[in-house]
Formats: structure tokens, sequence, C-alpha cells
């Protein structure tokens, strides 16, 4: 395992970081991949990644990941709490209910947090957390009271997270990326504002969708392979964990170059990652992508996300066709009308990759057209197992 600086913290964190979601036990309806772990068995698998190297451990408040938070505390008492850096996140946006599940997420835990992130702040919430008495307040108030040690923001979009890399509040940044949607990565190299900032990285693996196309050493290797302090692997069998870390102990010589895209790592060298082209390529072979790497430079003046619907494109067609067709449904019908009657197209002079966006619209449109009963049909399949 190797280690790196996680920012101006003066923490130095494992560059592969346990995510805790799969050890949990409880009913998380937005997590269906969990493992429903008991206790003994996680606190195993927790061990497995801490003798591999692993020092950091990512969690959430309770009931957000099941009894996760829980369990981590115990963990951090069974191999001493100053070997492992905690950090944990609440989604709560407001200053005074974030210092209440601070002090919440401290007893689940029976210790204090390193860092403690607000959870996927979005553009509805963006200025209640950052405002006087928001969410960034209250953090900074537990940590001059001991309870946290570093505050961080947590989001999906790029903007965010840049408000955060300039606010002196923020030492910690989580975002997401991996390789096919790595676009917010490649911005963030070229920040400068983001340098101070400590930043882990987490859907490395796509929810999960992305391994068995390409090589775990080529997904990780390849987020590493940017200035980031870790990347977050959930996992929750033994198995996974030796994938994820122990590639780094074993040089990496067991790579299967099942893409066929990544270059050889040579002794004490990092791996040049696929480009992004390599990565479509490889795709090409199951279906059409969209070339979108998620980049979030588009915007749309009607409110279409453009990026989040390009994405559920794409899962939709790497396997998690239910669920992408559940959320696309929310509202692809009405972005692709909006597109239709849309005269300037804003959009696609925002667009560094050309994708013709209005065109792509329509294409997701008749993909949740062609499967309109495709979610009936899930649900009838399971009443019948039931
Ligand atoms: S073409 Fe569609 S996505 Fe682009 S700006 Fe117009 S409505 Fe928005
Ligand atoms: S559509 Fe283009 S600009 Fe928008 S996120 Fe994708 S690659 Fe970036």
């Amino acid at each position: 395992m190797k280690y790196r600086k996680l920012g101006d913290t003066g923490l130095t964190v494992s560059e592969i970081g346990f995510g805790t979601i799969p050890i949990l036990q409880g009913s998380v309806p937005v997590l269906p991949e969990y493992f429903n772990l008991d206790e003994e068995t996680a606190l195993a698998v927790m061990e497995r990644g801490f003798s591999l190297g692993c020092n950091l451990y990512d969690t959430a408040i309770v009931p957000e990941y099941g009894d996760a938070e829980i369990k981590l505390g115990k963990f951090a008492r069974l191999v001493g709490r100053e070997r492992i850096v905690i950090s944990d996140k609440a989604r709560f946006y407001d200053g005074g209910e974030m210092y209440k599940a601070v002090e919440a997420s401290c007893e689940n835990l029976g210790t204090f947090a390193d860092i403690y992130f607000v959870h996927q702040v979005d553009g509805e919430h963006e200025d209640e957390v950052f405002q006087k008495g928001g969410a960034l307040d209250a953090l900074e108030e537990l940590k001059k009271e001991g309870k946290i040690r570093f505050a961080g923001i947590a989001s999906h979009y790029y903007d965010i997270l840049l408000r955060g890399a300039k606010d002196a509040r923020v030492d910690v940044l989580q975002g997401s990326g991996n390789l096919l949607e790595r676009g917010m990565l490649d911005r963030m190299r070229e920040e400068e504002a983001f340098r101070k900032k400590g930043f882990l990285v987490n859907k490395v693996y796509a929810a999960g969708l992305l391994p068995g196309r390409f090589p775990v050493r080529t997904l990780i290797g390849g987020v590493l392979s940017y200035p980031v302090s870790s990347v977050l692997i959930g996992l929750g069998t033994m198995e996974q964990v030796g994938a994820a870390m122990g590639w780094e102990a074993g040089g990496g010589k067991e790579c299967a170059a099942a893409c066929g895209a990544c270059r050889e790592e040579r002794e004490g060298e990092r791996m040049e990652p696929p480009s992004f082209e390599e990565v479509l390529s490889v795709l090409e072979k199951e279906y059409r992508p969209i070339p979108c790497d998620r980049c979030q430079r588009c915007r749309c003046p009607y409110g279409t996300e453009i990026h989040t619907i390009f994405r559920q494109y794409q899962y939709f067609f790497l396997g998690k066709d239910y669920w992408a067709l559940k959320k696309l449904g929310l509202g692809i019908r009405e972005s692709a009308a909006r597109c239709r009657s849309c005269l300037r197209m804003p959009c696609l002079d925002m667009c560094p990759k050309k994708i013709r966006i209005p065109d792509e619209m329509q294409r997701v449109e008749k993909l949740v057209k062609d499967h309109s009963g495709m979610g009936q049909a899930w649900r009838a399949a399971c009443m019948e197992v039931f």
C-alpha cells in the first residue's frame, strides 16, 4: 500500500480507502447492494483491509449507512483508534441539525471523527450549507471543540466542490470519478484551488459496473493517476478487499488486461491509464455509448441536468437497467420536448466533446419509450418470486 498526504491536514492516508456501505446491516432502500454482514464478519473484513495497509475508513451516520458507523467504532477500538483515520458524513445542511448529527455520530462511533463531511451537497442546498449559521459553520465550531478534526464537503457537482476548495473552513473534499466519468477529475487537475485540500474519490467502480470490463488495478490506478488523496472502494468480502488492495502489494503483475487498453506497469512505475477514447472503444463492443465524460461544463437554461441523463443512459446498458429507467422516467419526456423547441441550443457550444446534446436527448427518450414496460415486468417477476 502506498500513502498520500491529505491536503494540508497533516494526515497521511492510504491510497485505497475502505468504504463501509457493503458491511452494513439495516434497511437502506437507496443502497441496494450490501452484504448484510454480521458484526464479527464485518470486523474481520475491515481487519483484512487494515492488514493490507489501509488506514482510511469512510462511513456515514446511522441510519444512512445502516449500522456501519457503529461497526466502524468497534473496529477502531479493536485496532487502536490512533491507527486509523475515520471519515464520516451526514446529509444535514442547517447548522443546528449538523451539530446534532455530529454529536450522534460521535456517540455511535464511541470516538471522534477525523473528517466530517456535509454529504451530497447539491444546488438546492448549497447556499444553506455555505451561509452563516449553515452546516459548514457548525463543523467549524465542532473542530474548535475537538469533536471532529477536519471539515469536508461531499458532492457530485464540480462547481460545489470548487466552492468548497476556495472556502477556508473546508479541509477535505469528496467527489465522484472513474475512467468513464473522469471529466470532473480532469478539471480538478487543472484548478489550483484544489491543491491545498484533501480529495477523496468515490464511485471508482461506477456502482460496480466497470469491474469485469476493466481490471480493478486499471480502474483504481487510473483514478490514482490524478492528484487525489485516496480512492474509496466499497468492500464487503475478503475477495473484494484482496482485489482492491492486494494488487499494489503484489506489484500489479496479475493484470488480466481484459480491456487490452492499459499499458504494462513496470516495476516501481505508475500505470498509465487508458484514454477516454480507449475506454469508449471497450464499451462500444456492447452498445453505442454517449461520449460524455461528465465534465459538467454544459448548462441548460431550462434546467435539464444533461450529464445526469447521459449517465443514466450509460448505466442502462452497463447493467443498471431497472434503476436507470426509473430515474430517466422522472423527466426525460419533458427534457427531450424542451430540446425540440429550443432555438438557440446554447449547450452545444459548451460541450468540449462536441456531443449533439439535443439529438442524444431524443435517443434517450426513445430508449425509455421502448422499454417503458420493463419496470412493470420487473415488478411482476418479483411478485412471482415472492
Ligand atoms: S438544446 Fe436542450 S439541453 Fe440544450 S440548452 Fe436547449 S433545452 Fe437545454
Ligand atoms: S455533455 Fe459535454 S459538456 Fe456536458 S457533461 Fe457531457 S461531455 Fe461535459
